[in-house]
């Protein structure tokens, strides 16, 4: 039950079998496997980030076909580390997909009741999938630690519920992000935090202004405040900074790749 590996024809990504069973393709990309060079090597997903634009449409394409999907038929957006959600329909397949400029823009949630597929780009930063089987509707949302102080995932419930869905029938999903293991923050990040949140056991002290963030863990409990069953959530728990091996970790390595999100219903 929960997050597995698949290993495909040329690429391993993780995937949650219980969603296929259900009519949702989910993935979430490694590393390894693409044609792109230090220090990006070698699945980069990401074409913001200053690698070589035909190295990154090279890897989607390989990505993509691993997942029966294509360009033409995908959606990216824009990420800023905002709450702005926004409902993909029909007309906007294939925006941001050769580039960045027709991409939604400034936008890190992405929402469809369509069967396009949604893409989004991740290097610690927590990957958020949403399944709402009533409405038939998937998303994704990518929730660093500004999306999530600033409770990306109340805004996307808000958004399904204005739709029809119930939060009570969603399933969702936290992919690998930085652990607590790995992540150290200060006063400007826990301030926020303070704001916006009662409960804070997302936060560890270590010493005087130091604190570890549980990313993971700060969207689980928004997840469940919002009325999503906790036994509807499935958590991957893995550490991107933790595993060079699998995944690329800008607090690890700076300048760096990106692992994507997708989601797609399958018709
Ligand atoms: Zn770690």
């Amino acid at each position: 039950m929960g997050w597995k590996w698949n290993r495909g024809k040329r690429l391993s990504y993780l995937t949650i079998p219980e969603w296929s069973e259900k009519g949702v393709k989910l993935a979430f990309s490694t590393r390894n496997g693409g044609v792109s060079k230090n220090p990006y090597s070698f699945l980069n997903l990401a074409l913001h980030v200053g690698d070589r634009p035909g190295a990154v449409l090279h890897n989607r394409k390989l990505f993509l076909s691993e997942l029966g999907c294509s360009s033409e038929n995908c959606v990216t957006g824009e990420q800023v580390h905002g709450t702005k959600v926004f409902l993909v329909t029909e007309r906007d397949r294939s925006r941001g997909m050769q580039r960045m400029e027709d991409a939604i823009p400034q936008c890190d949630a992405l929402l469809t009741l369509t069967d396009v597929g949604l893409l989004s780009y991740y290097a610690d930063c927590v990957p958020l999938f949403f399944y709402c089987p009533s409405i038939r509707l998937v998303g994704l949302a990518h929730a660093g630690w500004q999306g999530t102080a600033n409770r990306i995932v109340k805004e996307v419930l808000a958004k399904i519920k204005s739709i029809g869905g119930l939060p009570e029938d969603c399933l969702a999903a936290i992919g690998p992000c930085i652990g607590a293991c790995c992540y150290e923050v200060g006063e400007t990040v826990v301030s926020v935090f303070k704001e916006n949140f009662n409960d804070l056991s997302m936060l560890t002290e270590l010493a005087e202004g130091k604190y570890k963030l549980d990313l993971a863990k700060a969207n689980q409990m928004q997840l469940i405040s919002e009325g999503i069953p906790p036994k509807n959530i499935y958590n991957a728990g893995m550490c991107t900074a933790c595993h060079s091996e699998h995944f690329y970790s800008y607090r690890r390595d700076g300048i760096t790749g990106r692992m994507a999100a997708f989601i797609m219903k399958e018709t």
